[in-house]
């Protein structure tokens, strides 16, 4: 038969990973076990398992240690192995407009150390060389001698994962910023860029409010406003990596010139500096308000809590714009779970009932009634825990089997 030969190997690397991922498995369920013990478990051949076994000791994964009990045939005792996170450090740096973010963790995603510094000023290459340093200096801390496997960078824009490329980011001043290429170079190891949104949702999907659901989809609001999609767990990036800039589409009647370059995009009714304008405006228009001078969204936000009618007003404004973003989403991918992350996550006790009645309004009734609408658990840390855990996903397929068993 035409293509059988190929066939047949890509089935037999398939049935290595997975007796791979289930060896992983009972090593890192079960503590110190014996080769034996694993063969017992996985109820796979005693040959597969040891070759599997030096296979993962050779890459470092597994380290024998020690011989158990003797075994009750009053055989020799057998060697005892260990899984060995530590042998597979990750890093994840999350490069914000202000400050930055670069953590390290093993191969179990636990983290081994993080530092926070303000983002240097100066060209795309400067911030890269200077994050690449910090990364090197938080691993030495961590784990003397310790080798990285993988980066995952994040950052506030456009990114194309597939080539590693900061497309556009505002808030930073880069555009087409060759990231994974610039990191690689200077750490030799691969490196894994998504933007800000992708990274929370992954985490929230792992770690936070999201609860393992895997059609999740993370509305994200701070400066600017996208979703991240994410289908069985996995993020739908698009042909160019660009899938979710939900912000960019436009909205009818807008006239607020937007930092893309276009006029009347949702993000400029429907995020933090939304927020702020729309308050200004009603100033500017004669309504009385406790707000004046400069104030930011939290002085908003302060004043809606205390009654201010303009804050009030604002507020509302901005939650059924959310709610209309939601709307689309919920009818467009049908998810389960809708969060609410980024920036202004910290005030959706006011955004909330705004955007909720704006979605029960207009999203359709059975793809309503299946999605469960959440805020972000992580918070701030959703987006350094994201860039961790999706260099982990990426990395290498071991990494994969690790992560999923
Ligand atoms: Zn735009």
């Amino acid at each position: 038969m035409e293509g059988a030969g190929p066939r047949r190997g890509a089935d037999q690397n398939v049935v290595r990973e997975v007796n791979r991922s289930l060896v992983l498995a009972a090593l890192r369920a079960g503590g110190r076990i014996s080769r034996a013990g694993i063969a017992r478990v996985t109820t796979l051949a005693k040959p597969t398992v040891s070759a599997i076994v030096d296979e993962l000791i050779a890459d470092g994964l597994v380290r024998e240690v020690g011989r158990g009990a003797t075994s009750v045939g009053g055989g020799r005792p057998p060697i005892l192995l260990e899984f060995n996170a530590a042998s597979h450090l990750v890093v994840g740096a999350h490069i914000g407009a202000r400050r930055t973010t670069v953590a390290v963790s093993d191969a179990d995603g636990h983290e081994l150390g993080r530092r926070e510094f303000d983002t240097p000023t100066g060209t795309p290459e400067a911030v890269l060389r200077e994050v690449a340093a910090q990364a090197a200096g938080v691993v030495g801390a961590a784990v003397p001698d310790g080798r990285i496997a993988a980066v995952g960078v994040v950052l506030p824009g456009l990114t194309d994962f597939h080539r590693g490329v900061c497309l556009l980011a505002p808030n930073l001043g880069w555009r087409d910023v060759p990231v994974g290429e610039v990191l690689t170079a200077i750490l030799g190891v691969p490196v894994y860029l998504h933007n800000a949104g992708q990274a929370a949702a992954v985490a929230e999907h792992l770690e936070g409010v999201g609860a393992k659901v895997g059609d999740l989809a993370l509305l994200y609001v701070g400066t600017g406003l996208s979703v991240a999609v994410l289908c069985a767990g996995q993020v739908l990036y698009g042909a160019g990596g660009t899938a979710g800039e939900i912000g960019h589409c436009r909205m009818p009647g807008g006239t607020v010139p937007c930092n893309c370059g276009n006029v009347g995009c949702l993000e400029t009714l429907a995020s933090g500096p939304a927020l702020v304008r729309l308050a200004r405006e009603a100033l500017a228009a004669g309504r009385a308000s406790v707000l004046n001078g400069g104030f930011d969204v939290r002085d908003v936000a302060a004043a809606a809590r205390c009654g201010d009618a303009v804050a009030t007003e604002a507020v509302a404004e901005v939650g059924r714009n959310l709610g209309l973003a939601a709307s689309w989403v919920i009818n467009a991918y049908n998810p389960a779970m809708l969060v609410l992350g980024g920036g202004l996550a910290a005030i959706s006790d006011l955004l909330l009932p705004h955007l909720r009645a704006t979605t029960t309004q207009y999203a359709l009734g059975p793809a309503r009634r299946a999605v469960e609408i959440q805020v972000s658990t992580l918070g701030r840390d959703a987006e350094v825990r994201g860039a961790v855990l999706l260099a982990l996903q990426h990395s290498t397929t071991y990494d994969r089997v690790v992560l999923r068993s």
